[in-house]
């Protein structure tokens, strides 16, 4: 047992738990030490490794790589940007496949269209005199959340639910506005965006009715 971490391996790569190890690499329902890099391998998203099994992750690190092979053939049909200048690349989507993925993030994982269970657009505002939050999520296409006066948008997100996912995410979630001082520019871009997300979702469904 030493200042860095216990000495540990990682379950599928034999590792050694370093100290970055003990930051970024986690223990598996059967106490199994999975590394950070072997985390990596798997779909990122919000999943609790503590309650999975080796096998359960060895299943999730297959499925990720089949889903990025698959993704070698996305083609782009379609960007969605946020940004007060619409020029923030948010969402690409390759409408033939019925594929969608992360354009800022680049990890090669994609999406199916047919998947997705609900979109909404979360806003969190603040009263502006006493800095009172609250939250504000809507179901309800085409209308978006309304800011009430007195108040100012803080954080906004698109938020997208898969009814099934290959990868075991239950969501997605996109920032739409900037998280320090959006301003009203910002925050028009952030709806643009996500008011373009749910006609490009309706033109898809439609299209394959
Ligand atoms: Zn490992």
């Amino acid at each position: 047992m030493g200042l860095f971490g216990d000495g540990e391996k990682c379950v599928f790569c034999g590792k050694e738990q370093g100290f970055l190890g003990s930051v970024f690499g986690i223990n598996l329902a059967g106490g199994e030490y999975l590394c950070g890099d072997c985390r990596d391998k798997c779909a990122a998203g919000d999943i609790d490794f503590s309650k999975l099994t080796v096998d359960d992750v060895r299943g999730m690190m297959q499925a990720a790589k089949d889903n990025r092979m698959k993704g070698q053939t996305f083609q782009v049909t379609r960007r969605i940007s946020t940004g007060r200048y619409r020029d923030e690349k948010l969402i690409e989507v390759d409408e033939r496949h019925g594929w969608f993925r992360k354009a800022r993030e680049e990890n090669g994982l994609v999406y199916n269209l047919d998947d997705i269970f609900n979109f909404t657009m979360n806003v969190e505002m603040s009263v502006l005199e006493s800095g009172q939050h609250f939250d504000l999520s809507t179901y309800e296409y085409p209308e978006l959340p309304k800011c009430p006066d007195g108040c100012r948008v803080t954080i906004g997100k698109l938020i997208i639910w898969f009814a099934k996912n290959e990868l075991g995410l239950d969501k997605l979630e996109f920032d739409l506005i900037p998280a320090f001082s959006p301003d009203e520019g910002d925050v028009r871009g952030g709806y643009a965006c996500a008011h373009e997300f749910f006609e490009m979702m309706r033109d898809y469904r439609n299209a394959r009715r």
